[in-house]
């Protein structure tokens, strides 16, 4: 069982994308099920309408899933969990307030020391910490050996109990801090594999603690995915635009493009050009490299010009949301145009009233000559009688010609361009 645990609080950073769709691919290889989990149970950081858009973008990339949670919806197991491990003495409540520990945080940076909590509050005797009316967080004790386990990419990890920590597993007021509440969804839902940024690598042993603690024997795998640099070599951050999903996609980027690229990061595959269908077939988690990626805007692109010629014309029209058919035409233009919204320049420039500029009377006369002149299959049959009904030749009759056809006095060549104009020149003459 494979779960997706995105928190609705900003723009899908295409990092969480690259977990989502991995966590996707493994759970059809395996046959397994798919979870998505809004993990919303930090109310001050949600931002409304996120969930929705989350939903929209997996839906994009073609990922679906079988179980849908909320995490907030399991509040109450989380709370009876946080008592549970209360009663059993496994965890205690802890009445430090943040000044006092704040000072003490500012003593161990004085010494140069990493802060860990002191346990001032472990032995408290006899707290009735429901009737209590001084603010409590509730902490879990540390364990008492070194945590362990094993990632599919990192290899095996060790974490001593003093770097773990006695941890705040529910805050002062009843909410449950992430690892908590994610450890034990994991739990409660039975997932079996945590594919997650490595970002995420100093959680897990406090997550492996707290099922251990509740006595959850099932094992769990993982993977951290390496972070994903930019193109200066730092971690690329969420307010770095092409870092969202949703920035991409809007620039006219394919979903196919995107997760083809994606899979592409820290990664040896069969092909360069392929879709999440097909990676399937061959992905292998364990074959990641252990290295950050470096995101390269640069490649993305050429990706896409590639997923776009691969598209079916009745997609393709779709994406350029024209009623005419200019599939052709448009994959001809991938030359010079990256993405959809490029494209669509491209294409609206040929489609629109052109600017003579010096050659006003050239072009008169050729718009006219075009308007009378029969279709023909090939270029030089076309160039030639258009030639003889504007009695043009040369430069004055090539660029007034390519501006007619184009609206621009530079662009691929024309007979290369004009299969795929051929069934809009008259409508074009009309227009220009
Ligand atoms: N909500 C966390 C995040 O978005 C989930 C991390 C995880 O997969 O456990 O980073």
């Amino acid at each position: 069982m494979y779960r997706f645990a995105p928190s609705p609080t900003g723009d899908m950073h295409i990092g969480n994308l690259r977990a989502a769709i991995i966590n996707y691919i493994c759970s059809r290889q395996e046959k397994t099920n798919f979870i998505l989990r809004i993990e919303d149970t930090d109310k001050a950081r949600n931002i409304a309408g996120k969930e929705e858009e989350i939903k929209e973008i997996l839906k994009l990339f073609g990922i679906s899933w079988q179980h849908y949670y909320i995490q907030s919806e399991n509040l109450k197991f989380h709370r009876q969990m946080a008592l549970k491990l209360v009663s059993e003495k496994k965890a205690f409540a802890c009445f430090c307030t943040e000044e006092e520990l704040n000072t003490k945080k500012e003593e161990a940076k004085r010494q140069n020391k990493p802060y860990r909590y002191d346990g001032t509050c472990e032995n408290l005797e006899n707290i009735q910490v429901l009737e209590n009316e001084k603010p409590f967080v509730i902490r879990l004790k540390k364990p008492k050996d070194a945590m362990k386990f094993k990632d599919f990419i990192k290899g095996e990890l060790c974490f001593e109990p003093e770097n773990i920590d006695s941890f705040v597993i529910m805050r002062a007021d009843k909410t449950p801090t992430y690892n908590f509440a994610c450890a034990v969804d994991d739990m409660l839902e039975g997932v079996t594999c945590i594919i997650r940024g490595e970002d995420h690598v100093s959680n897990t042993p406090k997550q492996e603690h707290i099922r251990a603690s509740l006595d959850y024997e099932k094992p769990m795998n993982y993977a951290h995915l390496p972070i994903i640099l930019n193109e200066e070599g730092v971690k690329m951050s969420k307010r770095e635009a092409h870092s969202s999903v949703k920035w991409l996609l809007e620039r006219g980027i394919l979903p196919s493009a995107i997760a083809n690229y994606l899979l592409l990061l820290g990664n040896k595959t069969p092909c360069e050009i392929f879709t999440l269908e097909e990676a399937i077939a061959w992905f292998d988690l364990k074959k990641l490299s252990k290295a950050p990626a470096r995101f390269d805007l640069k490649k993305l692109l050429q990706i896409n010009r590639e997923h776009i010629k691969k598209l079916d014309d009745e997609s393709l029209n779709a994406y350029l949301k024209t009623d005419k058919n200019l599939a052709s035409l448009a994959k001809f233009y991938t030359q010079e145009a990256s993405t959809l919204i490029e494209l669509k320049e491209k294409l609206d420039t040929i489609f629109s009233k052109k600017d003579f500029n010096e050659f006003e009377k050239e072009c008169a006369i050729l718009k006219e000559a075009l308007e009378k002149c029969e279709s023909r299959e090939s270029y030089d049959e076309f160039k030639q009688d258009l030639m003889q009904l504007s009695g043009l030749k040369g430069k004055s009759f090539f660029m007034p010609l390519r501006i007619l056809l184009t609206g621009s006095i530079h662009g691929p060549e024309l007979n290369e361009l004009y299969p795929h104009l051929k069934p809009f020149i008259k409508e074009l003459a009309r227009k220009a």
